[in-house]
């Protein structure tokens, strides 16, 4: 895997210590608020690991299951693959999610779950590639772990062709990989 690396983006010391922070923050803003965590799958797996043991308030786990069809980038064609399983109207809800880029995809997860009627919605994204947005995008993530350059990057849960989910690392994929 190693080899495809052009570049390490987050060590595994920069993404841990960036997370203790994070945990620090939602701690303080979640106490007893009982909050529901929902992880966008698959690619938040390792993240939201980590991160709920440094959200150090009483929650529940819980996750969704999104995919878009081929070929299309639209918020439209995005469709519930699995539904969160926790009733979550009246609580107070976290996404999380591994990165925001055009938002299309947390837009719709967004939107899906607020037709729940939550008490509050609110996202944490571990990665945020602000210079890939969508401009119809008007969400903004609240909790942001780190802002990267307009890179394909893989690892610590981000995939490509679903391969590099478990480099325990952030980092930028040679080129030549994907476009050979
Ligand atoms: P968005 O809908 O915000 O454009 O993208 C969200 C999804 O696209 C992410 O959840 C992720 O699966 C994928 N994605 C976007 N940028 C990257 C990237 O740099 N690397 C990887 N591995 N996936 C990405
Ligand atoms: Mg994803």
């Amino acid at each position: 895997m190693e080899k495809d690396i052009q570049e390490v983006l987050l060590t595994e010391a920069q993404i841990r210590e960036r997370i203790r922070q994070l945990g620090e923050v939602l701690t303080e803003e979640y106490a007893d608020k009982n909050p529901v965590i929902v992880g966008v799958m698959k690619g938040v797996v390792i993240f939201y690991a980590d991160m709920i043991r440094h959200i150090k308030v009483p929650c529940q786990m819980d996750f969704m299951w999104i995919s878009s069809y081929e070929g299309t980038n639209s918020t439209g064609s995005m469709i519930v693959k699995r539904d969160v399983s926790a009733d979550i109207k009246g609580r107070h809800v976290v996404i999380l999610e591994d990165i925001f880029d055009t938002g299309n995809s947390l837009q719709f997860v967004y939107n899906h779950l607020m037709e729940k009627e939550p008490a509050s919605l609110e996202i944490c994204t571990l990665l945020d590639k602000p210079s890939r947005r969508n401009p119809a995008v008007t969400l903004k993530p609240k909790y942001v772990g780190f802002q990267v350059p307009n890179a394909f990057v893989v690892g610590y849960g981000l995939d490509y062709n679903e391969y590099y989910r478990n480099m325990p690392y952030i980092g930028v994929l040679r080129p030549e990989v994907y476009e050979k």
